[in-house]
């Protein structure tokens, strides 16, 4: 069975790609080191190889890894590739949301979408990654509304349901979500350009 490992220290991550891909054997980034690597791409694309690069180097093993966030028309596309940190280093999502209604103060297009972009990279030195990736359209709420979720969820419209992402339920957000489109696009993906080794 083909062994690659997952850049991230997230659980929730790492139980959904092993689910995805049951004929994969996934193991963490946390196996082979705690360091983190530095993000210092301008782009998801850049962002996720730079991780994959820095977890494949540590273990030895074909990586997979990760970048995600909220592109807002109005915003020339903030907070992109700083959405994790919007409103500073250590800022929780609630933070995060406030800066981004206040920044949207006055502006009466509020189109944004999620993106996602998840890379494969056989090896640290792999001239040509695998790269799957999703993109969901909305609209930002004038005030957060919903439980579920995470992040910029209670104030993502999907205009379609006139609800926001925090009221779906996990598996109705899978279903059209930014990340759900890149993870189809990895299982195709790893089909038609498996990792050496897979059967
Ligand atoms: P990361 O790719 O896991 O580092 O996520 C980057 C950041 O983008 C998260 O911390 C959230 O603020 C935001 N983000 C990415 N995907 C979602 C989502 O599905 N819902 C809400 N916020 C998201």
């Amino acid at each position: 069975m083909t062994r690659f490992v997952l850049a991230t220290g997230n659980p929730g991550k790492l139980r959904e790609m092993r689910r995805l891909l049951p004929g994969y054997d996934v193991a963490p980034q946390s196996d082979f080191t705690r360091e983190r690597v530095d993000e210092t791409g301008l782009t998801f694309v850049e962002n996720a190889i730079l991780k994959a690069r820095h977890a494949s180097g540590a273990s030895g093993l074909p990586a997979v890894a990760d970048d995600s966030g909220l592109e807002v028309d109005a915003l020339d596309g903030a907070p992109g590739i700083l959405s994790a940190r919007y409103a500073g280093k250590h800022a929780d999502d609630r933070e995060n949301v406030a800066r981004l209604l206040r920044e949207l103060e006055g502006f009466s297009g509020r189109s944004a979408r999620f993106r996602c972009v998840i890379v494969v990279l056989r090896h640290p030195s792999d001239p040509a990654p695998l790269i799957c990736d999703g993109a969901w359209e909305g609209e930002i709420a004038r005030a957060p509304r919903g439980d579920n979720g995470f992040g910029y969820d209670p104030v993502f419209m999907v205009p379609e349901l006139g609800v926001t992402a925090a009221e779906l339920s996990a598996d109705e957000k899978n279903a059209r979500s930014h990340r759900g489109q890149a993870l189809t696009a990895l299982k195709r993906g790893l089909r038609s350009k498996p990792i050496p080794g897979h059967p």
